[in-house]
């Protein structure tokens, strides 16, 4: 197998991890990025990780925002990440109500799957950062290991002891400073 770096990627959640969780609203106003997610993705990417970010968006499904909404939010996300100089190889969004029951909704791994066919990544070297129980399970149903980031929803994540990450990192600096020290 070819171990080259390009060949691992961090799955970033959206809301509560790389962005402050701005419930339903889907307004570019509420957008707050969580304080030193910039400079950590860096240190990411510039170790050789891609960026993705798989993101529930069900309040496209639920009518309480737009597709289009979402995706001006991600226009102003990469327009932030990229004055640091990083870069989303790409968004998955599902935008399903959960009752939908779809097939790309975290905590199913299938965004995480696609891009890995897609972009030739070794799941076994590749990272989910989460707040959320949804995140870390999508993360071990696609065979990644799994960061619980304490931002966010994750402390109350954290006490539920629903599932268990393979770290708990205070924030998305702290998940990228454990990637690094723990990458393989
Ligand atoms: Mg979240
Ligand atoms: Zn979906």
């Amino acid at each position: 197998m070819n171990r080259t770096a390009s060949h691992r990627a961090v799955f970033l959640d959206r809301d509560g991890t790389i962005m402050e969780d701005s419930s339903y609203f889907g307004d570019l106003d509420r957008v707050v990025l969580i304080p030193g997610a910039a400079a950590a993705l860096k240190t990411l990417q510039d170790a050789g990780y891609r960026l993705f970010v798989i993101t529930n968006q069900s309040g496209v499904g639920r009518g309480y925002f737009s597709r289009e909404a979402v995706e001006a939010i991600h226009a102003h996300l990469d327009e932030y990440f990229a004055k640091a100089g990083v870069r989303f190889d790409r968004y998955y969004v599902c935008p399903h109500h959960p009752e939908d029951n779809c097939e790309c909704r975290k905590p199913k791994p299938k965004f995480l799957l696609d891009a890995a066919r897609e972009y030739g990544l070794d799941l076994s070297r590749c990272f989910m950062v989460g707040d959320r129980e949804s995140d870390i399970q999508a993360g071990i149903n696609a065979g990644t290991r799994t960061i619980l980031v304490l931002t966010g929803a994750g402390r109350d994540t954290l006490a539920k002891q629903a599932v268990k990450p393979d770290v708990a990192a205070e924030d998305i600096h702290a998940a990228a400073t454990w990637i690094l020290t723990h990458a393989s």
